[in-house]
């Protein structure tokens, strides 16, 4: 079983500073839902997973949480993919949870679900956060300069792992390096 970990806002769907808090405000970036469709078919599994302090701020609650993720879900199908599951931490900076990205709960959580070995597992991000949080479990953080990935990269010119437009240039980079 071959799996690609992507987070959420700014790598699948437009980020939003003031939060993605209904099915209305999720936005799919351009070619992000056939990039997923194209690993699928080329025998990767798909897994999210994403911080989403807007529910410990009372932006929104965890049933519009999986609305939210009922349109997500149902956009990559329409485009021919599937996304297997979803991970989310619901905490805020504050909370000292476990799972909120750069810590590595999210990870270890997929993992243990799925008796993954995470050391490799390339890992899709936007954000510094996301890609300590690979970097914690041994996985392959690869960046993408949509969402806060431009900014990402512009802030930390030391970072040194593939950077690539979007997540349709990362998924053709992922299959070629990993067949
Ligand atoms: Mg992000
Ligand atoms: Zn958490």
């Amino acid at each position: 079983m071959r799996w690609v970990l992507l987070d959420r806002d700014g790598v699948i769907n437009e980020d939003s500073d003031a939060y993605i808090k209904s099915p209305e405000e999720w936005i799919p970036i351009p070619g992000s839902l056939e990039a997923i469709a194209l690993l699928n078919r080329n025998g990767y599994r798909v897994a999210v997973l994403t911080n989403q302090s807007g529910i410990a701020r009372a932006l929104f609650d965890q049933a519009m949480l999986e609305r939210i993720h009922a349109k997500m879900r149902g956009a990559v199908e329409e485009a021919g993919g599937h996304i297997d599951d979803i991970f989310f931490c619901p905490h805020g900076p504050e909370d000292g949870c476990n799972c909120r990205k750069p810590k590595t709960g999210l990870f270890q959580q997929f993992a243990r679900k799925y008796g993954a070995e995470l050391a490799g597992l390339p890992a899709v991000g936007d954000s510094l956060r996301d890609v300590q949080a690979a970097q914690a479990v041994g996985a392959s953080p690869i960046l993408v300069e949509t969402g806060k990935g431009a900014k990402t990269v512009k802030r930390h010119p030391e970072l040194d792992l593939p950077i690539f437009a979007n997540l349709y240039e990362a998924a053709q980079y992922i299959l070629f390096t990993q067949g």
